[in-house]
């Protein structure tokens, strides 16, 4: 369920937020503590009247002290007496923090009012969160634990702690931007409900986001107990168009699935948390392909040739990591491929991996320049090695060969491997759309330019090379094709899962194995 909290200062106030949300919302929470004092005194007085001023929803009450996030400024005394008389009204809910008096509850069970005990942590997580929730529930109240999360250490401790527990007893969720994934993956946590502020209103807690925005970016409604879950992980991450791109085609395809985006400071716990969820599938973009190459259970060759690896997904329990960044860049380029005997590759971050993989597998010497020049002669000989790896396993397959230089020293060196011009860093990339990499590089037109940065789409070094003549290739293009490669894969995690669900197959837990062929260039089973 979700319930929208009630921060405005007036009744009128919050009504308005009620009827803007009344199609998305089952419960509202009033806070007491944020209302004015006449409106206070208001309510008080005839709280009978709650009903009819926030018509058609559940309401739960309650009074926040500055200790617990709220902004109660009178004494404790007059906050028991502000709850007790709400009990009189027609709140379905009273929250009750857990150091308050038995005294109260005892009142609201008389009345038939449902108890939520709660505890706000805004400090460190606390120990031994399953016994707090244990001690939360007694009498059978609600047990709420809501603590502020600072990474996804805090959020897998979180998650740990009610894995184990049967749902709808107790809501448990992480405040702060990280702890986002608790909210809207609330009822799979087995939450009773998920809280959400108007938008433009005084947030009630930390991370909270709107319940329009809730149900309709994140599909909250849509993830249901068999739902599967996939997710893209990234810091930042609110630029991704990957949840878009994945939603519109699961829903397409009808198929019983949500994508959602996960911020992510740590790849390792944030692991934990998938296999506890479980996730089906994983997008993975900076700063964790290397991190995703090193903790799949099995990756395929060109995960281990490049350490990168943008996409996890699930088989019979395994996280199988492949890197379909260099299907996508390939497929845009095959009109051009021919022509091209040689390649400048600019950056040498995870995306350049995949690229000058792709390139040099297929033949073509590269250029790898970068700001770093370390990076660059790192890249260019792991690329070696891979080469000379592939020419003693495959038969008849002549690879090209990597040479590195900093930037923007090597600038004129560009010119002797100027038929492909691949743009791989994040200079270009909103914010910083006034940046070139490769000021000082004169384009004679001759050149093909490929800038995988796809926002803007259009980039200030495909605007130059434009203009002087050059054939440009849009980093959106392989966006969209390494998308729709990763969409098969996800569809068929996807029917690989209810294939186990409609077979009693178990999942397991595996060891590292090495795969080979990457899973994208295997036969698609539909
Ligand atoms: P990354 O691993 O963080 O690497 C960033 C690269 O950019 C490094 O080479 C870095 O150089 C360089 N760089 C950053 N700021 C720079 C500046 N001001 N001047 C010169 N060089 C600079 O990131 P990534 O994963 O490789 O991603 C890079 C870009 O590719 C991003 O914009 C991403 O959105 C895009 N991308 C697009 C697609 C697609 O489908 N179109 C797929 C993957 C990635 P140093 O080593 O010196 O720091």
């Amino acid at each position: 369920m979700i319930c929208l909290c009630l921060t405005g200062k007036t009744i009128e106030e919050n009504r308005e937020y009620v009827r803007r949300y009344r199609d998305c919302i089952d419960l509202v929470e009033l806070r007491l503590d944020l209302l004015s004092a006449a409106a206070l005194d208001a309510v008080c007085s005839n709280p009978a009247r709650l009903a009819e001023m926030l018509p058609g929803v559940q309401l739960i009450v309650t009074c926040r002290r500055p200790s617990d996030g709220g902004a109660w400024s009178g004494d404790e005394r007059e906050r028991r007496r502000v709850l007790r008389d709400m009990l009189d009204g027609a709140s379905d809910w009273i929250d009750l923090e857990d150091d308050l008096s038995d005294e109260l509850e005892i009142a609201a069970r008389e009345r038939g009012v449902g108890i939520i005990r709660s505890i706000h942590c805004f400090e460190s997580l606390p120990d031994n969160m399953g016994r707090i929730l244990d001690r939360l529930s007694r009498g059978g109240a609600l047990a709420k634990l809501a603590v502020a999360v600072s990474g996804m250490e805090d959020v897998a401790r979180l998650v740990e702690s009610v894995a184990h527990r049967a749902p709808g007893r107790h809501i448990v969720l992480g405040m702060g931007e990280y702890g986002l994934m608790t909210r809207l993956l609330a009822g799979r946590l087995g939450s009773a409900w998920t809280y959400t502020s108007a938008r433009g209103a005084v947030q009630a807690a930390p991370g909270q986001v709107d319940p329009r925005t809730l149900v309709e970016r994140f599909g909250f409604r849509r993830i249901g107990e068999q739902t599967a879950l996939f997710g893209v992980v990234g810091d930042p991450i609110a630029h991704s168009r990957s949840p878009e791109y994945h939603n519109s085609r699961f829903q397409r395809d009808n198929l019983d699935a949500v994508y959602l985006p996960f911020r992510v400071d740590d790849l390792g716990h944030f692991m934990s948390i998938a296999r506890t969820l479980p996730l089906h599938g994983i997008s993975v973009t900076v700063p964790h392909k290397a991190a995703a190459a090193e903790l799949a259970d099995r990756t395929d060759d060109a995960v281990q040739e490049t350490g990168a690896c943008n996409t996890l997904i699930r088989e019979h329990g395994l996280y199988l990591g492949t890197n379909t960044d260099i299907p996508g860049f390939l497929q845009p380029l095959r009109p051009y491929l021919d022509a091209i005997d040689a390649a400048t590759i600019v950056g040498a971050g995870g995306a350049a991996r995949a690229v000058a993989y792709a390139l040099v597998s297929r033949g073509m010497d590269v250029l790898i320049v970068n700001r770093t020049v370390l990076r660059a002669e790192a890249l260019a000989s792991d690329m070696n090695r891979a080469a000379e790896r592939i020419e003693s396993t495959r038969a008849g397959v002549r690879p090209g060969r990597a040479s590195s230089g900093a930037l923007p020293e090597s600038s004129s060196d560009i010119a002797g491997f100027r038929s492909l011009i691949v743009q791989t860093t994040s200079c270009g990339m909103e914010p910083n759309e006034k940046c070139d990499p490769i000021p000082h590089y004169r384009f004679d037109g001759s050149e093909v330019v490929y800038d995988i940065v796809y926002t803007p789409a259009t980039t200030m070094l495909m605007s130059r090379a434009e203009r002087a003549g050059c054939r440009v290739i849009s980093g959106a293009l392989m966006f969209e094709q390494q998308a729709a490669v990763q969409y098969d894969l996800f569809r068929r995690s996807y029917w690989s899962y209810q294939r186990s669900r409609d077979d009693g197959t178990r999942s397991y837990d595996g060891v590292r194995r090495d795969i080979g062929r990457a899973p994208w260039s295997r036969p698609s089973e539909g």
